[in-house]
């Protein structure tokens, strides 16, 4: 979790910021000056910012050396633009809400005296455990010290890193975390709720009753702190996150998650639910969030959908909190699709397919080193040089469910009999210009380091704009 809103927009979705940037940074680390890095660790022992970290804790976690990857981390940007179905279905697939299950039926207990505690569903703080670290079981392996010192000494947002390298050794020195357990994300978020340091010290609680906060080791404290959050940002005891709805054709009003109205207001403007059934009492206002423009999923979201917005600054990362915790209370993990479709005809891929499409591109003989599931930039650059050897146009990098189909089926074959559908359409969108969007202008929302922009055909592109910084 990333606590603030500048921070957030450097990394814009969690799956970049803990896992996809590795293979990148590593390639493109800038070099680092030790002298320099060393200088500047003295400087801020003696400034303000450290006044509560004693001196010989700062002396015994002090780095020997800068961190370049996390220079490149900070700078990273990313070659392809990730579709919010994509990223939705590798957030959200069979594998996670499974997982999520079992891991409900075992915190039971806890989660029920969570729930009384903090008033927060048990299901929406699962949800939020899920997104971050997959229930715990995926923290980052960065050295957070070394982390946090290097972007305290170079590159940008220094202050703000500043302020966290000394939360992170406060952290230490309080005895809450023992040092070696201090590993997280490049930019210095930890533990199985992924919290920054200084979210960690003004939100983190003790709830195994230990006398520590312990948000790497304990599951009932990290459960606790997100709960613990959640409820700080005016989260609602009773009220659903919202729904998945159907807009009613000719619809022309409000559309903006933050717009919220009164839900007699979406009543008397002819939404129900996505299934047809009448929108329901228990929300008290909600806002109108269309991810993929009118032809994709519609929702109506309440003020706990934004609880979900504020651990990290994006509206496609509140909205898998959000699937996760419906499919989780549904314990429906066989089909994790809204009940409407997405606006394309080559939606996303489950982590297990990303892997069986990685395992396909090793047999077919490109180096994308391990198998892991995440599309990356090799995997992506892969991909790419794949469908530009079989003379797919466009070739665009991206694995989607067509790409997935054609490498299981056809390896090293060269039929391209499912690809003429899937060229008209990518080309259809692709030439699409945004001359057309003003008539429906009030759409376009710039926001979370993404463009969005309508294309003639209804559709929605998300484009980046955040890394030009
Ligand atoms: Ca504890």
């Amino acid at each position: 979790m990333l606590h603030t809103r500048i921070v957030a927009a450097l990394t814009s979705v969690i799956g970049l910021s803990l896992a996809a940037t590795s293979a990148q940074a590593a390639a493109e680390a800038p070099y680092l000056s030790n002298s320099q890095f060393q200088q500047c660790l003295d400087g801020l022992k003696n400034s303000s910012t450290f006044r509560g970290v004693n001196s010989s804790t700062f002396e015994q976690y002090r780095p020997s050396e800068p961190d370049s990857s996390v220079i490149s981390s900070l700078n990273y940007q990313p070659e392809f633009q990730k579709d919010v179905w994509d990223y939705l279905s590798s957030l959200v697939d069979k594998e996670r809400v499974e997982d999520g299950i079992r891991a409900k039926h075992e915190m039971a207990d806890t989660l029920r005296r969570i729930e009384s505690r903090y008033g927060v569903k048990a299901e929406h703080v699962l949800g939020v455990w899920g997104v971050e670290s997959n229930f715990g079981q995926t923290l980052g392996k960065k050295d957070l010290f070394q982390s946090l010192a290097t972007l305290s000494c170079f590159d940008r947002r220094q202050s703000y890193f500043r302020g966290e390298y000394a939360n992170a050794l406060k952290i230490v020195q309080n005895g809450d975390i023992a040092a070696s357990d201090m590993k997280g994300s490049w930019a210095g978020a930890f533990g199985q709720t992924q919290f920054m340091p200084g979210t960690f010290l003004d939100l983190a609680v003790d709830f195994d009753g230990d006398g520590r906060r312990d948000l790497v080791n304990s599951k009932p404290d990290a459960l606790a702190s997100t709960a613990n959050f959640l409820a700080k940002r005016g989260y609602r005891s009773g009220e659903p996150w919202g729904y998945e709805v159907k807009i009613p054709s000719g619809y022309w009003g409000s559309n903006s998650r933050t717009d919220k109205k009164p839900m007699s207001y979406w009543r008397d403007k002819g939404f129900t639910l996505a299934d047809g059934r009448p929108i329901p009492y228990d929300l008290s206002s909600a806002g109108l969030l269309l991810p993929a423009g009118l032809k994709g999923p519609a929702f109506l979201v309440g003020k706990n959908f934004d609880t979900f917005y504020s651990y990290n600054a994006s509206e496609n990362y509140a909205l898998a909190i959000a699937h996760l915790s419906d499919l989780i209370e549904k314990e429906n993990s066989s089909n994790t699709d809204f009940i409407t479709a997405w606006p394309t005809d080559d939606p996303g891929i489950s982590r297990q397919q990303a892997k069986d499409i990685q395992q396909g591109l090793i047999n077919a003989g490109y180096d994308i080193g391990e198998v892991d599931g995440i599309i990356g930039d090799n995997t992506r650059k892969a991909i790419q040089q794949y469908q530009t050897s079989k003379g797919m146009f466009p070739a665009d990098g991206r694995a989607g469910q067509k790409f997935y189909r054609l490498i299981n089926s056809n390896q090293g074959a060269s039929s391209q009999s499912s690809y003429p559908q899937y060229n008209q359409t990518r080309i259809q969108q692709g030439v699409a210009s945004t001359t057309n969007t003003d008539s429906i202008g009030r759409l376009i929302k710039q926001q979370d380091g993404a463009g969005k922009v309508i294309l003639k055909d209804g559709s929605l592109r998300i484009i980046r704009t955040d890394t030009g910084k």
